[in-house]
């Protein structure tokens, strides 16, 4: 299967859907959104990571901000750093803040730039990188055949939750107590609510947030 370039999907919206299925038809179906202190720092890492646009040091090319696409995922999205060693050897490097998580949706994310970059540059690209904030230093992540057919999955699931327009109901889990969207959510309120409610809810709820 190959999908339209007007199909493509943002890299980002895995991440969305692999923490919470609601918050990434929230964010993409019914285009809410809202910051925290954790998607706030999130955000410095990432402009951070963007500038210098390009920089050599000895035996590798640093590219930043890089445009990527894979007409087989349906993705798209913009690689904070790529290096071009000059073995031939590609390497992505993905900026996150705070520390490896347990789950697997920043390996995803990384895997999934990988894997539109190889349909891009015609290469194989065997492994890549994830840098923590908190950590201040990369982690390897192997791009083994286990990784990229969960990041296929999740780019199938991903066109099919946008391809719904279904916002899946409230399940309220710890991890709510993250999720910048929380107050859009309402999670304790609105999980036994009808899909009409809960929506009306919402935009009511964004249309006060941004008159405040
Ligand atoms: S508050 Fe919880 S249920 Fe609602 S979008 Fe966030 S993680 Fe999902």
């Amino acid at each position: 299967m190959s999908y339209a370039e007007t199909d493509l999907l943002p890299i980002s919206a895995l991440q969305h859907l692999l923490f919470c299925p609601r918050q990434c038809a929230l964010i993409h179906n019914e285009q809410l959104w809202a910051d925290n202190h954790l998607t706030a720092q999130g955000q410095v890492l990432h402009e951070r990571a963007h500038t210098p646009k390009h920089e050599s040091r000895p035996g590798v090319r640093i590219t930043r901000s890089l445009y990527l696409s894979s007409r087989v995922l349906g993705l798209r999205g913009i690689a904070d750093i790529i290096e071009f060693h000059r073995d031939g050897t590609i390497i992505p490097v993905e900026y996150k803040r705070g520390k490896p998580k347990s789950n697997d949706c920043d390996r995803i994310q990384l895997c999934a730039q990988a894997m539109c970059l190889e349909e891009m540059r015609q290469s194989t690209i065997p492994a890549g990188a994830l840098y923590y904030g908190q950590r201040r230093r990369r982690t390897e992540v192997v791009f083994d055949d286990s990784l990229r057919a969960r990041t296929t999955e999740a780019a199938r699931e991903l066109h099919q939750l946008i391809r719904s327009r279904r916002t899946p109901a409230a399940v309220r889990e710890p991890k709510c107590d993250a999720c910048s969207l929380i107050d859009l959510c309402l999670p304790d309120a609105l999980a036994h609510q009808s899909d009409t409610t809960s929506w009306f809810v919402r935009r009511l709820q964004a249309s006060l947030k941004s008159q405040i």
